[in-house]
């Protein structure tokens, strides 16, 4: 399923000891049988966070954050799959196989399509671009970086801060990098395909692509280095004042964003995402302690910029200069949010300032008000399109700014949503919501491959996911596999599962049983939801029982009296439908059943007591 073989994946959670890889990322104290620390998802005062040892697994009381060893570095880096199997791999020192070529839809697009080029090739790029980092850096540090050592002074960067993200200096020539690359024996045409060098139009060779730029390192969440960012540091009002790395076999643009390797944690901690226009503007913010903060890199807000952030927290607080092109700016990234389903609020700075200036001038404190007074998205948009039609002084200006926000409306994926904010809409407007819904549609008809004009989507979406927990029963019955290694030989060898009646008990169950009590295998076959949640809460819970056999056979007799019950309920219906339609020889025959199984009842409750 997941293009590792099943043996491959037992071996990376073996090896790999949760409480020990927790313990990179969260101070634990041992507690009873398992150990306890502050939860790395939620901000906690008293730890709420269990990791279990011996059933290799996690679980907050706090925020119901659980899973295996796997779910946890994939929860707290915002690893696909893929990425969290090649950590932890590494981790142990395990020689990773070549993939089976099975699709499979757990990775994330950009692993897919990165995928393309083959592994030799990508961990070559990604080692010549090691190379020319530390060219970066280390240039930084001498007598002809001395400009760029002034610049970050001068913006208040200490030499910490330059360290932390791995700022660097291209230098002020043509041949700096290119001599770097070529004296580690780089060929010169990898590093043009990554846009480092550029080749000459007259004449042969290369030429370095950045000259005289600050240079911040794009990483990949897992730290990698995809590309770079560079800032100009010259006084050329023709050069342009950031130039990032073309697309390359490891760098898509629009699908990552700046400083998402260095904020990935803070982000989780403080449940949002910051997110600035400019990278001097992010390490400045991550330098005042505002660690959650991230850029586009150039770009406006991208539907996958958004998807990914969603991979790590629901809501994000936009903080764009303070100037006519960032506040357009800010008004397409509410939309893509929008339709996205990421949580955006918009904080608006005042005019000329930008999110550096603003926190040097005026301090902490005050951007953190700023933010508190952010606007959610949708509320902002409403906003700015009321102003621009002036939509409060005349029935014409009103019926512009509904147009507007018609394209926003129909981009939402939910409907409740917009149902919801078309309300909004109508209350802010002082209108009737049909009549603003009439408005959007003639709109939406007017644009062609609009999925709700045409009508799709709308139903699918909103259909609800009423989920039922599963019954005490059936919870134990799963715990006891967890925990009692016998029990596992007792569920095929009983033939356990034709007792079962719920079709997601027996999956995860027989996902428990077959292999080895493998609590990771088990919550692979679980998706987020009441049931995932109800197991871990309870397995984060429960003591070990003292024996586990008698245990077992206890609430075997409990889901057997269970399913006589169930049929005994379902002979008594077929038994009263006879009779009903006068069907004498079926009423006799079902009488007779339920007769045995009113029997079988009345023995097991005496054996009981
Ligand atoms: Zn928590």
């Amino acid at each position: 399923m997941s293009g590792f073989d099943d043996a491959f994946l037992h071996e990376v959670r073996e090896r790999n000891d949760i409480v020990s890889v927790v313990g990179d990322y969260v101070a634990l104290r041992k507690a009873g049988t398992s150990y306890k620390g502050l939860c790395p998802f939620h901000s906690e005062k008293s730890p709420s966070f269990h990791v279990h040892a011996d059933r290799q697994f996690f679980y907050c009381f706090g925020c119901q954050t659980g899973g295996d060893v796997l779910s946890f570095v994939r929860e707290i880096n915002g690893y696909s799959f893929m990425e969290a199997v090649r950590h932890l791999a590494e981790r142990a020192g395990l020689q990773i196989p070549e993939r089976t070529h099975q699709a499979h839809g757990r990775d994330d697009e950009r692993s897919r399509r990165v995928g393309q080029a083959s592994r030799q090739t990508r961990d070559g790029l990604y080692g010549i671009n090691r190379i020319a980092l530390t060219f970066f850096t280390e240039t930084l540090q001498t007598l002809e970086g001395a400009v760029a050592r002034d610049y970050l002074e001068k913006r208040g960067i200490s030499r910490e801060t330059a360290a932390h993200f791995a700022l660097g200096y291209a230098p002020d020539r043509w041949d700096g990098l290119i001599g770097a690359l070529q004296k580690e024996g780089v060929d010169v045409r990898l590093a043009e395909s990554l846009g480092l060098v550029v080749q000459k139009t007259s004449g042969h060779g290369h030429y370095d692509r950045f000259r005289n730029r600050l240079m911040f390192p794009i990483r990949s969440v897992a730290g990698d280095v995809l590309g770079f960012s560079g800032r100009t540091l010259g006084n050329d009002p023709e050069a342009a004042k950031y130039v990032n790395s073309p697309e390359s076999p490891i760098y898509q643009k629009g699908e990552t964003v700046f400083g998402l390797f260095e904020a990935r944690q803070a982000m989780r901690k403080a449940d949002r995402a910051l997110i600035v226009e400019g990278n001097v503007d992010l390490v400045s913010l991550s330098q005042a302690g505002l660690a959650e903060v991230v850029a586009p890199l150039g770009t406006a807000l991208t539907a996958a910029q958004c998807r990914l952030l969603k991979r790590f927290v629901p809501q994000a607080v936009s903080l764009y200069d303070g100037d006519g092109a960032g506040r357009e700016a800010a008004k397409k990234a509410a939309a893509t949010a929008l339709s996205e389903g990421l949580a955006l609020s918009v904080a608006t700075l005042p005019d000329k300032e930008d999110p550096d200036s603003f926190v040097r001038k005026e301090g902490r404190a005050a951007l953190d008000k700023l933010i508190e007074k952010a606007v959610p998205a949708w509320e902002y948009l409403v906003g700015k399109a009321t102003d621009e039609t002036r939509a409060f002084e005349s029935a014409q200006g009103k019926k512009l700014a509904i147009e507007r926000l018609a394209q926003v409306l129909a981009d939402l994926s939910s409907p409740e949503e917009r149902t919801l904010y078309t309300r909004q809409l109508a209350d802010t407007l002082d209108m009737d919501v049909k009549l603003v819904t009439d408005i959007t549609r003639s709109v939406q008809r007017r644009t062609p491959n609009n999925e709700m004009a045409s009508g799709h989507n709308t139903f699918d979406a909103a259909a609800p996911t009423n989920e039922a927990p599963l019954t005490a029963g059936d919870l134990r019955l799963i715990e006891l596999l967890v925990l009692v290694p016998e029990a596992r030989a007792l569920y095929f060898g009983r033939d356990v599962e034709t007792l079962v009646s719920d079709e997601r008990t027996r999956l995860i169950a027989s996902a428990v049983a077959e292999s080895e009590g493998d609590i990771g295998d088990a919550l692979g076959v679980i998706p987020q939801g009441i049931v995932r949640d109800q197991l871990m809460r309870r397995l984060a819970d429960s003591p070990a029982p003292s024996d586990g056999v008698i245990e077992f056979e206890k609430m075997l007799k409990t889901l057997r009296r269970d399913a006589i019950e169930r049929e005994l309920q379902a002979v008594r219906q077929n038994e009263r439908r006879a009779l009903s339609v006068r069907d004498d020889d079926a009423a006799l025959l079902l009488q007779l059943e339920r007769i045995k199984l009113e029997r079988q009842l009345e023995t097991f409750k005496a054996l009981r007591d």
